[in-house]
């Protein structure tokens, strides 16, 4: 079933890459050239985010670009199978996380045992990464910020023009409540995590789009804010 996006400023759209809301969120960006794709969720996300290309009238050679936000294999999964569906997209990476995609480096390690475990017998894929980013750079109209510490090379991006900030997994609800970080245990470094969550509110956003979970609806940076207020990593 394709996923049906959801038009959140003019030309960005939010896509359920899994068929439950808001479990995993990607962005499609208009371009003046194409689309650009901020993450790619799992391997069967695939087919939902070729579908909602379908659906926006976009054809494979439409997606010009694919931007991934951090190396977890729910942001990455579906790398491959759009690279099959569009061989053409030029895949862009943070420089700290581009050899962690690329396959060359091995994942964060994580302090949480069973986590740590999984880490350590997932198969990293293999993808080419064509150009990488550091903070300042800009993507698809919106301003790369480094959020280390969910993972060390972690980034989230701000659209200034929209008042549009992708947290990517700086915040998340994916176990309950937003979280700086999703969960503690998903951190690569937790009291980094919290200082990127400082340095983000930091910003000034109304609108915010998290990979996991329901953004809050209004006064999102006040909200965020108050997390952060909450979070007590140091
Ligand atoms: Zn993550």
């Amino acid at each position: 079933m394709a996923a049906l996006p959801e038009k959140i400023a003019p030309g960005i759209f939010r896509v359920d890459a899994l068929p439950f809301t808001y479990a995993i969120s990607v962005l499609l960006v208009a371009e003046r050239d194409g689309w650009t794709l901020i993450d790619t969720g799992v391997p069967g996300s695939v087919g939902r985010i070729t579908g909602a290309l379908t659906a926006l009238g976009a054809e494979p050679g439409d997606l010009r670009r694919i931007y991934l936000t951090h190396h977890h294999a729910d942001h990455i999964g579906g790398l491959a199978g759009l690279i099959a569906w569009a061989p053409a997209v030029e895949v862009i990476a943070p420089e700290r996380e581009a050899p962690i995609v690329a396959g060359e480096q091995p994942p964060d390690r994580r302090e949480n045992p069973l986590l740590r475990f999984l880490d350590e017998r997932q198969q990293m894929p293999v993808n080419p990464v064509a150009r990488t980013v550091r903070e300042g750079d800009i993507i698809a109209g919106f301003r790369v910020i480094a959020t280390p510490g969910h993972t060390l090379g972690h980034t989230s991006l701000l659209h200034e023009g929209h008042g549009l900030l992708m947290t990517a997994d700086a915040f998340g609800a994916l176990l309950a409540k937003v979280q700086v970080g999703g969960a503690k245990v998903l951190c690569t470094d937790p009291p980094q995590a919290k200082r990127s969550a400082e340095k983000l509110v930091g910003y000034d956003f109304a609108t915010a789009v998290l990979s996991h979970g329901q953004p809050p609806r209004d006064r999102a940076r006040e909200r965020l804010r108050e997390v952060t207020a909450r979070c007590t990593w140091a």
